[in-house]
């Protein structure tokens, strides 16, 4: 048979795009190297934020405004909470990145928001205690979404679109044809117009002579049983916290109910390492200091760890994403490079990549993504 796309990896942004270009009526073979949401990628741990007032770059808030309205649309077509609205605390001092640069968007895209002093941030979230001096935007319309029911509910409605997925088998190769592309796997090789690559931390490799820097970094997610039970942590909306050094901190309500914990992180205190080298342990002195900080923005979190888990960032130079045609090949589109902030984007990635592999170009603003400003030649 042959198909009008191939999607190599079927994680997060694979799984969207197999969804969109299916629902559009293209024939899609989508090839993933382990199982349906698996936990060995970028795309898995229960939970990421969502968020709007995006302080990396207000040039993200079109796609973010896109996205939900996809989040909504994938809600309802799964019959799956995908998604939920906590609101959202991005706390820090004044002229910090998490503050001055969430302000910033919300602000040029007149997004709704509050800023709240400390005192007010302990009145409203007693569970916080954020030191004197620091604020917070407030966002309604911040919350998490849940990553494997994310990837699960985009695989099942793309093979109820009629998409061909295959787990387990890896690609090993691919190659561009005068008529389109050859994808080659331990059980076979297939052909089609049109490949979509979203390899996520694979990327150095599937993609390694495209030229584009990207760094994996291990990074590790923990879940505390709060003090006191984790009904007061039920309601509390998402945060990230940034310190005076600029280090951020994030975490969610507990949304597993008691035995579940409350997940919190360090955003970006990773560790290079490759898809094959990561350490999967969790290690005393790790949690150590994940409790300590967390401990000094959210006391009641300094109970017992009941679990932890690693994942991968693929970081760019300047950890904005790739999201192209492939510069040499016209029948080859990317989306890779993700920097620890992609999965938000899921629902609006998957239908730009449809955009792309069925009409070369997108109504998108997808400019800040061009490849071409990392590759060193
Ligand atoms: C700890 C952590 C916390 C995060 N928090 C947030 C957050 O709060 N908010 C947010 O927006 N984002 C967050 N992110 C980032 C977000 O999760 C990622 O940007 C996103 O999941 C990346 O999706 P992906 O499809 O690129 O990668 P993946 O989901 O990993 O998918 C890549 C897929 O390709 C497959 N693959 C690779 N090579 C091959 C091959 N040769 N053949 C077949 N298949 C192959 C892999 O098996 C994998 O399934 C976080 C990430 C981590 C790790």
């Amino acid at each position: 048979m042959t198909y009008d796309v191939i999607v190599i990896g079927l994680g997060g942004m694979g799984s969207a795009a197999a969804y969109h270009l299916a629902a559009r009526g293209q024939r899609v073979l989508g090839l993933e190297k382990f199982s349906p949401a698996h936990d060995r990628g970028s795309s898995h741990g229960g939970s990421r934020i969502i968020r709007q007032s995006y302080f990396e770059d207000p040039a993200y808030v079109p796609l973010l405004l896109r996205s939900y309205e996809l989040w909504d649309k994938l809600a309802a077509d799964s019959g799956r909470e995908v998604f939920r609205l906590t609101g959202g605390l991005f706390i820090g001092p004044p002229d910090s990145l998490t503050v001055a640069g969430s302000l910033r968007a919300s602000q040029e895209w007149d997004l709704p928001h509050e800023v709240l002093d400390a005192a007010e941030i302990r009145r409203r979230h007693p569970n916080f205690t954020p030191r004197d001096g620091d604020i917070a935007l407030y966002e309604a319309k911040a919350g998490f979404a849940r990553p494997e029911m994310t990837v699960q509910a985009h695989i099942d409605l793309a093979g109820q679109a009629g998409a061909t997925l295959s787990f387990g088998e890896e690609v090993l190769h691919w190659a561009e044809t005068a008529r389109g592309v050859t994808v080659t796997t331990a059980r076979g090789t297939y052909t089609a117009g049109q490949l979509v690559v979203c390899p996520g931390a694979w990327a150095p490799q599937l993609l390694a002579e495209f030229g584009i820097p990207i760094t994996v970094e291990r990074q590790v997610l923990y879940w505390f049983d709060p003090v006191g039970g984790a009904g007061a942590f039920a309601d509390q909306p998402i945060f990230i916290a940034e310190d005076a050094a600029g280090e951020q901190i994030y975490g969610f309500p507990a949304i597993d109910g008691q035995a579940g914990g409350v997940k919190v992180a360090f955003f970006r205190r990773g560790v290079v390492c490759t898809p094959e080298t990561i350490d999967r342990e969790v290690h005393d002195r790790e949690v150590g200091e994940m409790r300590s900080r967390a401990a000094e923005l959210l006391p009641a979190l300094d109970g017992p760890l009941v679990h932890s888990a690693t994942c991968m960032y693929s970081n760019t130079p300047d950890q904005h994403f790739v999201i192209a045609r492939h510069p040499d090949s016209a029948n080859v589109t990317v989306a890779c490079g993700f920097s620890g902030h992609g999965f938000k984007f899921v629902p609006v990635v998957g239908e730009i990549l449809a955009d792309l592999a069925t009409e070369g170009t997108t109504r998108h603003p997808i400019t800040l993504f061009d490849p071409r400003r990392l590759v060193t030649t």
